[in-house]
């Protein structure tokens, strides 16, 4: 990607919890805290209000902006906040953006929508590390994954082909074929240089990530 936008990052392992399969994607009816939509996102230069999230998204600031999230489910009913700025439930919530890719960078999406992607297979880059990473808007751990994914490709590892798959919710089809029986995203799945699959990786562990790819490396 190589937008010009600065992306925040929100990462949080406390969110990782609420991604179980089987569970209700944060959000749903019933629950008492939202899901974290893309409203708490920024364009441009991010400047930290005194809740250390960005001023013009901050609804202390910009009441007037509270309706917008109640509307998307993106509010924690608890602590009066949106999901995505409440840092009493996501302690680690950061707006850190994502770094600038240079144009060499091999990342690219394979879904968008949560449409199926039958096979993997076809996409590994052989020669490379391929990361497949599984991920939704809502999960706060697929972005601690994300960010340094971005990290690494910003870095110039040359030996990483990175493909994102948005599952969306648990219900796609995407998400039925892959992650049915995961139990928290983000879901990575790693194939070798030989272009196949090496291993499979659940959750925000960004040391065994790290591993993962060292040892695919070499295979
Ligand atoms: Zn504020
Ligand atoms: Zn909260």
């Amino acid at each position: 990607m190589q937008s010009i936008i600065l992306r925040s990052l929100l990462t949080s392992a406390a969110l990782a919890a609420c991604a179980g399969a089987g569970s209700p994607p944060p959000g749903t009816a019933g629950t008492q805290h939202g899901k974290l939509s893309e409203l708490s996102r920024v364009e441009g230069e991010i400047v930290l209000c005194e809740h250390q999230v960005p001023e013009q998204v901050c609804t202390r600031h910009h009441p007037e902006l509270v309706a917008q999230f109640q509307r998307s489910g993106d509010w924690c009913a608890p602590h009066g906040v949106p999901e995505s700025q409440c840092l009493k439930c996501h302690p680690d919530l950061t707006f850190e953006p994502l770094p600038q890719l240079g144009a060499d960078a091999d990342v690219a999406w394979l879904a968008r929508a949560g449409e199926d992607v039958p096979s993997l297979d076809a996409h590994a880059v052989p020669g490379k590390v391929t990361v497949f990473d599984f991920y939704a808007d809502w999960c706060a751990a697929c972005r601690k994954v994300d960010g340094h994914m971005y990290e690494r490709l910003a870095a110039g590892d040359a030996l990483l082909a990175y493909r994102k798959l948005n599952v969306v919710e648990w219900e796609s089809p995407l998400a039925q074929r892959y992650v049915k029986s995961v139990p928290s995203l983000p879901f990575v799945v790693i194939y070798g240089t030989d272009g196949k699959p090496f291993k499979s990786l659940h959750g925000a562990d960004l040391a065994a990530l790290d591993q993962a790819i060292a040892e695919a490396a070499r295979q």
